[in-house]
């Protein structure tokens, strides 16, 4: 292509909201044969909402939402943010709770009067996080964060987790001074377009792949809802990277499509790193391509607009 094909091509992608950094990056594109998408906030909406509250224990649901609200308040991640919400709202509009502890009651507030002092807060990547509350730990995460911290999973909530992902959702554990005290049950739903998107790229000989540190039971529920067969689940923050790598292996071109800062190692290791737009800062800063519009649709768009492109010489 002529530079001046280049251009043409970049100011298209522009126009449709399809950001492209550079000319090499527009022609890797052409050649891409497998599309790793990242699972949350890339094909779901990064909207995780919590749709059941379960306690094992005697404890009163208020404090037990309280207890875990507080731990999650100083944790970024759209889980937390979700285990927030859920507890602000029981806490302020659920009638049983609400006028029975004498705080002050601003929906509003930024600073939450209405949660505990935590200390020693910890944020674990790929597992939740800890804090002590009263001088008792407490831990909200996955199975792995429980193993760490030596709490043991009764069979009964075990079953209920498994319940939980069986629906592709995610089961958050909450252990308090020593014990499983509950579960809570997040849902985060597929993007509209997903699963057009993925049938798109089957169509015009490309392999979708899902990539997710989430637990692998939820993340072949919901490859299986989007039409994905090939899943990697389970990684680890800096081990999304390492896949992206390992299908590279046979020379492979490779397009990895993220939003998180978690994605930024894979998207910068990728032939074409796609960032969505509303996705983190580092993100956009490693990828090659920003899909400004945040709609997956236009992962194809940038295939085709560099095969367009790089076929006119051919
Ligand atoms: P993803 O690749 O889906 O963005 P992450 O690596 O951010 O996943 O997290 C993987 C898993 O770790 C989550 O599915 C969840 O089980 C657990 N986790 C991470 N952060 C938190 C948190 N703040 N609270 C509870 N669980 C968390
Ligand atoms: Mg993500």
């Amino acid at each position: 292509a002529t530079p001046t094909a280049v251009m043409v091509a970049t100011g298209v992608g522009a126009n449709n909201g399809v950001l492209i950094k550079g000319g090499d990056a527009l022609e890797r594109a052409q050649k891409v044969k497998y599309v790793i998408f990242d699972k949350t906030g890339t094909l779901t909406q990064g909207k995780a909402t919590v749709t059941s509250a379960k306690v094992f224990t005697g404890l009163d649901r208020g404090e037990f939402l309280k207890l875990v609200a507080s731990a999650e308040v100083s944790s970024e991640h759209p889980l937390a943010k979700a285990i927030v919400e859920y507890a602000r709202h029981f806490h302020f509009f659920d009638d049983s709770s609400a006028t029975k502890d004498g705080e002050k009651h601003s929906k509003n507030s930024t600073i939450p009067e209405w949660l505990f002092d935590v200390s020693e807060f910890t944020s674990l990547p790929g597992r939740g996080v800890q804090c002590f509350i009263d001088g008792k730990r407490i831990s909200v995460g996955n199975r792995k964060l429980m193993i760490e911290c030596g709490i043991d999973i009764p069979t009964h909530v075990e079953n209920y987790v498994v319940e939980l992902e069986e629906s592709a959702k995610t089961g958050i554990l909450v252990a308090f001074n020593g014990k499983l005290i509950g579960v809570l049950g997040v849902a985060d739903p597929l993007k509209r377009e997903a699963a057009v998107v993925v049938e798109g790229l089957g169509k015009m000989g490309v392999r979708p792949v899902m990539v997710t540190g989430d637990n692998w039971r939820t993340a072949r529920a919901v490859a299986k809802e989007v039409g994905i067969q090939d899943v990697q689940a389970e990684v680890m923050p800096a081990g999304k990277a390492d896949v992206v790598r390992s299908f590279q292996r046979d020379g492979s071109v490779v397009a990895m499509v993220g939003d998180g800062i978690n994605d930024s190692p894979a998207l910068a290791a990728a032939d074409v790193g796609m960032a969505i737009g509303a996705g983190t800062d580092i993100a956009i800063e490693a990828a090659d391509y920003v899909l400004m519009r945040n709609n997956l649709e236009d992962v194809i768009t940038a295939i085709d607009l560099s095969r367009k492109t790089f076929s006119r010489i051919r």
